[in-house]
C-alpha cells in the first residue's frame, strides 16, 4: 500500500472573495487546490491540499503533445442553515474512471478521491456563494506528465481539483436559447471519445461553435457523425423533447456523453408516471412531429444550467419555434425539483445529494 494520508498544506495569503452573484463561469479560483500524482511503480500517490498555484510543465510533458487528458464538472451548493451539498457526485467519480479508461489512464480509487475532495471543499467551504442560483463549480481533471514525444500513452500523471464561484446561468430567470443544428461537421462517432469527457471533443467544436453564434445561435445540437441523421447532444448538455405527451432523448450509443443531469432526469420522470423512452431520433422525425404540431417542449440538460429550455432549432434554413418561445411546464418543473433538490428546499427521496461537513 503506498502513503495515502493526505497532506494539507494552507496558503498563507487569502484572497479576497467575489461580491458580486454575476461572477464570469470559471475565471476566479479559490485558495487551495487537490492534487496527486501518478507514477508506475507507485500508482497513484501523494494526496495533498495545497495553495492554488500555476504548474511547472516540461515543453514535452505528453498532455500537450497528444492531448491524453480527462475532466468532470460538478457543483457544491449552500442549502438552508448553511449546509453544504454535492449533488450525485459518485457519478462524476464514476464517469471520470469511463473517461480514463478510454484514455488509456490508470483509475483512481473512486471513494478515496470523494473523501479528499470533502476535505476540500470543507476548507474552501466560505467560497460557496449564497445567492440564489449560484454554486462552486468543482473541476477535477487528469494530465499525462511524461516527458516525451512519444506516441504511447503517459507513465505518469497528475489529477487536480480546482473550485470556482459561479454565477447564476440564468440571470432573471430560464430563459429559452435558439439552438443550429449542425449539418458539415462531427463532434464524436461512435467507437470514438464521444462517451468520454476530454478536451478534444470540445475544441473540435469550436468551428461549428462559431458558425452558429456568427447566425445568431446560442449554441449548436450535433447529429450523429455517420449520417447526419440522428440527434445526439447539444455543446456540452443533452437533449430532451416532449413530443405529444412522450418524452424523448437519444439512447446512448457510445458516441453521445452519459450526463448525469439526463440520468436523473429520466428517473424524476418516470417517478412522476410521464411517459419517458431513451431511443434514436432523427431531425426529420422531429421535424416533421414538429410540423403537426406535437413538439411540445425541448430543453438541454447538464451541471451549468441544469435545464436550458430550446425556444427555437434552426435546420438547414429551417426553423422551428418551439412552445412559442416560452418556458414548457415540465422543463420548469423539472428545473424547480433538481435545484431544489440540490440547494435542500425539496426533500431528497433518492440519497441524491452528499453533505460536506
Ligand atoms: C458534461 C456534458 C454533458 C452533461 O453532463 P452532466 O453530467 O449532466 O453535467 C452533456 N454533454 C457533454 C458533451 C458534456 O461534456
Amino acid at each position: 500500500m503506498n502513503e495515502q494520508k493526505l497532506e494539507i498544506v494552507k496558503s498563507k495569503n487569502l484572497k479576497p472573495k467575489p461580491q458580486s452573484d454575476q461572477i464570469p463561469f470559471g475565471r476566479t479560483f479559490t485558495d487551495h487546490m487537490f492534487v496527486m500524482d501518478y507514477e508506475v511503480e507507485k500508482g497513484w500517490h501523494d494526496p495533498r491540499i495545497v495553495p492554488y498555484e500555476p504548474l511547472t510543465l516540461d515543453p514535452a510533458a505528453m498532455i500537450f503533445h497528444y492531448g491524453q487528458t480527462v475532466f468532470e464538472g460538478l457543483k457544491a451548493y449552500r442549502a438552508e442553515e448553511d449546509r453544504i451539498l454535492l449533488f450525485r457526485p459518485d457519478m462524476n467519480f464514476q464517469r471520470l474512471n469511463r473517461s480514463s479508461e478510454r484514455l488509456s489512464i490508470p483509475p483512481i480509487d473512486e471513494d478515496q478521491v470523494m473523501n479528499h475532495l470533502t476535505e476540500l471543499i470543507s476548507i474552501e467551504k466560505d467560497w460557496v456563494p449564497s445567492t440564489e442560483g449560484t454554486s462552486l463549480y468543482i473541476r477535477p481533471f487528469i494530465i499525462a506528465t511524461e516527458t516525451s514525444l512519444a506516441v504511447a500513452p503517459s507513465q505518469s500523471y497528475k489529477l487536480m481539483i480546482i473550485l470556482s464561484p459561479v454565477g447564476s446561468y440564468f440571470t432573471g430567470g430560464l430563459r429559452p436559447v435558439t439552438i443550429n443544428v449542425e449539418d458539415q461537421f462531427t463532434r464524436a462517432v461512435k467507437g470514438g471519445t464521444g462517451m468520454a469527457k476530454t478536451a478534444g471533443n470540445y475544441s473540435s467544436g469550436y468551428q461549428a461553435q462559431a458558425k452558429a453564434y456568427k447566425e445568431g445561435n446560442a449554441d449548436v445540437l450535433w447529429l450523429d457523425g455517420m449520417e447526419k441523421k440522428y440527434i445526439e447532444e447539444v455543446g456540452s448538455m443533452n437533449i430532451f423533447f416532449k413530443i405529444n405527451g412522450e418524452v424523448v432523448t437519444p439512447e446512448l450509443n457510445g458516441s453521445i456523453l452519459k450526463g448525469i443531469t439526463r440520468m436523473s432526469i429520466i428517473e424524476l420522470l418516470k417517478k412522476w408516471d410521464i411517459p419517458v423512452v431513451e431511443r434514436k431520433i432523427s431531425v426529420e422525425e422531429l421535424y416533421k412531429a414538429y410540423e403537426e404540431g406535437l413538439v411540445e417542449e425541448a430543453f438541454g440538460t447538464g451541471t451549468a444550467a441544469v435545464i436550458s429550455p430550446v425556444g427555437e432549432l434552426n435546420w438547414l434554413g429551417r426553423k422551428m419555434i418551439i412552445n412559442d418561445h416560452q418556458i414548457g411546464e415540465l422543463s420548469q418543473k423539472l428545473y424547480d425539483t433538481i435545484t431544489g433538490i440540490q440547494t435542500g428546499k425539496v426533500e431528497d427521496r433518492h440519497e441524491w445529494t452528499l453533505e460536506v461537513k
